[in-house]
């Protein structure tokens, strides 16, 4: 009785840790160009990529990491998005869903 108790506490304990483990990885999706929404935006994982012809509205030095869309921690490499709610985009990305923090 005893040791079923403790196998229970070490299961459970292992299953709330592997929860927590497939939440954190969920998290840090990122979102790819080929996306179909990604797609649909222009979304590029590096900014100086973007189609310049398709979006003659992006201009040098506009990024994720400036855009009032965008939502990472200082400090993070990439974060949540407004237009992208399940996944991260890196703060070097851009998409034509651009606008510049005030
Ligand atoms: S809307 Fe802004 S933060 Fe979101 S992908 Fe486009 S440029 Fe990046």
């Amino acid at each position: 009785m005893k040791n079923s108790r403790r196998q229970f506490l070490i299961l459970s304990a292992a299953g709330a840790a592997s929860l927590a483990l497939h939440n954190t990885v969920q998290a840090q999706a990122l979102v790819s160009p080929s996306d179909p929404q990604a797609l649909a935006l222009g979304f590029v994982t590096d900014a100086a990529k973007a189609d310049k012809a398709k979006f003659p509205q992006y201009t040098a030095g506009q990024h994720c990491g400036s855009c009032a869309l965008y939502q990472g921690k200082a400090g993070s490499t990439n974060g949540p998005c407004v237009l992208f709610a399940e996944k991260h985009v890196p703060i070097n990305g851009w998409c034509s869903g651009y606008t510049k923090k005030s």
